[in-house]
């Protein structure tokens, strides 16, 4: 069998090995850098337009970013720290559509205003004190917050139309939010990677084992899924971008640092729409208040979205229970990837989520009349035979020990790297996709930190010009770089 060497091994064609193989051949070209995919196709998995929410995340309107604490005082510094990761996702893909390797914004970013909208006084009580203290901040300055129904019925009017105002309302707005399709996003990015020099994407192939040789190289066994004929690629450079399935290359890999992580799978369901009557009469995200008990990526919400050009609503997600790590994936996932490390946080957290468990479970059993009353909460008006039933992507979230040994469930995203610095994985799903040019940036910082002073950091700063400088912090620089940015995108007009 023959050997290919590359630098670099990107596994799974989603939007984070996509974006990583981006910035890396845009820093340094002469890097042999290959991607290799399980499907026939790229973007297939979360990635795609239809299996994730389309959500710009920027903590404009996700409430769960901004939790209240015990004293009853709203905590926003979670979503101070989105809104700037995703600051530095609209900089890189400004300067892409710049070079030409990305298309007009059109085909991947729509303006799309984020409202949150609230009912009840305690509700509207916490949006208030939420809106006082992000409008505050330079980030969210042009949040506006609104508790006139004529205001909210302009602002969304299949959410007020037909609505029973026997309790107070609220909502906030940034119009300038945005839905993107990742999966266009990340088949741009890969066709842009396509045409140049020393990159190879190998589709239909599965990465079956990996070993690291004693010169620290990793000799990667891939399975052509089509011939059944084996590839071998050694490569000085790995990344398991491999979504749901990163968790067990992970454990594959054998590093010490993956002890003791398991993976706990979420799957989603959405009600979509489609009739042009209903869609064009909607434009914007409205997301309200997970339902007690409910994990925080079931935070319902009302999204026009446009996928590959088309444009539709989503009311969702609907969470459900699924032993699958990928939506093509294996109903043995979850029983395979139990280890000896393992095994007792991922009892503990199976334990102590029963509550989880059961609302998940619940949520798969409802029928279609119990989904169209959820979506009547925020269109009083649906019509039931205008919605269908999708299944979106599969989230796998994490399961670690936390200080005192004990499992623990995490909802966020975290990169797990080989102390020598030579492979790298991210676990994980949330906030997702919106934050991958951060989480990427992440992954060079810490496994390729000796090179950035030989030059990378200029490269990273010419394509993303607040690299470097805290956007939280730096009032002046954000005002010089989002106007910009968001003309080059077409998010706000001239
Ligand atoms: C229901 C839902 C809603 C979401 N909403 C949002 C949102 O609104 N905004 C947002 O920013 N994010 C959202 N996300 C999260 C976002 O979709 C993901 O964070 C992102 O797509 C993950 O990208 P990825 O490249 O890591 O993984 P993926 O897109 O899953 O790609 C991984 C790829 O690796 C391949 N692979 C797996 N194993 C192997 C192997 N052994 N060999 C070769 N290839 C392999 C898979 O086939 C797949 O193509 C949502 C996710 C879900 C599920």
């Amino acid at each position: 069998m023959v050997t290919n060497k590359v630098d670099v091994l990107l596994v799974g064609g989603g939007v984070m090995s996509s974006t990583l193989g981006t910035l890396l051949n845009k820093i340094d070209p002469s890097l042999k850098i290959t991607l290799v995919e399980r499907l026939d196709r790229v973007a297939h998995e979360s990635t795609d337009g239809w299996n994730n929410a389309g959500t710009g995340h920027a903590g404009n309107c996700e409430l769960n970013y901004t939790p209240e604490n015990d004293k009853g005082d709203v905590e926003i510094s979670r979503a101070l720290d989105i809104n700037a990761q995703f600051e530095i996702s609209l900089q890189l893909w400004s300067s892409l559509v710049e070079s030409g390797d990305l298309p007009t914004p059109g085909n991947f970013i729509h303006p799309t205003p984020h409202i949150s909208f609230v009912w009840g006084k305690d509700n509207v009580e916490f949006l208030r004190q939420r809106w006082q203290k992000l409008s505050a901040h330079h980030l969210f300055s042009e949040m506006e917050f609104s508790e006139d129904p004529e205001v909210l019925h302009q602002w969304m009017p299949l959410v007020m139309n037909g609505r029973e105002l026997n309790e107070p309302v609220a909502a906030t707005k940034i119009a300038f939010g945005s839905d993107v399709d990742f999966g266009s996003l990340t088949r741009n990015l890969v066709d842009s990677l396509q045409k140049k020099d020393g990159f190879e994407l190998l589709l239909s192939h599965e990465v079956q084992a990996l070993k690291q040789a004693a010169d620290k190289t990793w000799n990667v066994q891939l399975k052509n899924r089509v011939s059944g004929k084996s590839v071998s690629i050694n490569a000085g450079f790995v990344f398991l971008g491999a979504g749901g399935g990163a968790l067990p290359l992970l454990q594959k890999a054998g590093i010490p640092e993956s002890n003791g992580y398991g993976g706990f799978p979420v799957s989603g369901q959405w009600l979509v729409c489609k009739e042009e009557e209903i869609v064009k009469q909607h434009h914007a995200k409205v997301y309200g208040k997970a339902a007690f008990g409910a994990p925080p990526m079931s935070v319902p919400h009302l999204d026009t979205r446009i996928i590959n050009g088309t444009p539709a609503l989503l009311f969702g997600p609907f969470a459900g229970f699924s032993t699958k790590f990928l939506k093509a994936g294996s109903s043995l996932d979850l029983m395979k990837s139990v280890r000896f490390n393992n095994l007792l946080p991922m009892m503990e957290v199976g334990v102590l989520n029963m509550d989880l468990t059961r609302y998940l479970i619940g949520e798969v059993m409802q029928s279609h009349k119990q989904r169209v009353a959820s979506l009547k909460n925020y269109f009083p008006q649906a019509d039931g035979k205008q919605w269908t039933l999708a299944e979106a992507g599969q989230r796998v979230q994490i399961i670690k020990k936390n200080e005192k040994g004990h499992g623990k469930l995490e909802f966020g995203t975290e990169l797990v790297s080989a102390k020598d610095c030579t492979l790298a994985a991210l676990l994980g799903a949330s906030p997702g996709a919106s934050v991958s040019v951060h989480a990427m940036i992440g992954v060079i910082e810490r496994c390729f930190s000796t090179r950035l002073g030989q030059g990378w950091q200029d490269r990273l700063k010419e394509l993303i010009p607040s690299y470097g400088e805290s956007l939280v912090d730096n009032a002046d620089l954000l005002n010089q770089v989002r106007p910009v940015v968001l003309r080059k995108l077409d998010l706000i007009n001239d």
